[in-house]
């Protein structure tokens, strides 16, 4: 199901996001959860990935959308959204890179924020498994800005250049997160 996403300054969109359970993995509420936030996403043309607090829910999960995994030449193929329960950063590059950033609960504002341009996560899937992935570009920024969002830290904390007049022709290639 399709679920409102949260507008800052929304306190929940400030809280600490809650470690999941080993009991909650393949439950029925953790199963929801991630329905409702594929729903929710797929349902944002310009959304790459989206964290539980910004549809309410104070958990440590995040979804990226397959769509930026998804090679410019691939004809028609879909990836799978890439699910990341009680991720963590196990490694950083030491080159930082200005990206330029918007965000699904801070609209229509975007700005520029040093982040590092590669990325290593240690997460776990749906059913509890754990995976290493390491991101550089696009997805290491997303990588950086979700686990931001389940710690209660929204971009515009750190970034510069804070705008909210993106023409609407640019907006459409903008990404969200
Ligand atoms: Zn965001």
């Amino acid at each position: 199901m399709k679920r409102i996403i949260l507008q800052n300054p929304n306190k929940i969109l400030r809280r600490i996001s809650q470690v999941v359970r080993n009991e909650e993995f393949k439950s029925v509420d953790l199963k929801k959860i991630l329905r409702d936030m594929n729903d929710t996403l797929e349902f944002e043309y310009d959304g790459v990935a989206l964290a539980g607090p910004q549809i309410g829910i104070n958990k440590r999960i995040f979804v990226v959308s397959g769509k930026v995994f998804s090679k410019p030449d691939g004809k028609n193929t879909v990836i799978k959204n890439l699910v990341c329960i009680n991720p963590e950063i196990i490694k950083l590059s030491k080159d930082r890179k200005l990206m330029h950033e918007g965000c699904l609960s801070v609209r229509p504002i975007y700005g520029d924020i040093r982040r590092a341009s590669r990325a290593t996560i240690r997460a776990q899937d749906e059913n509890g498994e754990y995976f290493e992935i390491t991101g550089s570009g696009i997805i290491a920024e997303i990588f950086q800005h979700e686990i931001d969002h389940l710690n209660g830290i929204l971009f515009i904390d750190n970034a510069i250049n804070l705008k909210d007049d993106m023409p609407r022709t640019l907006e459409k290639q903008k990404k969200m997160k």
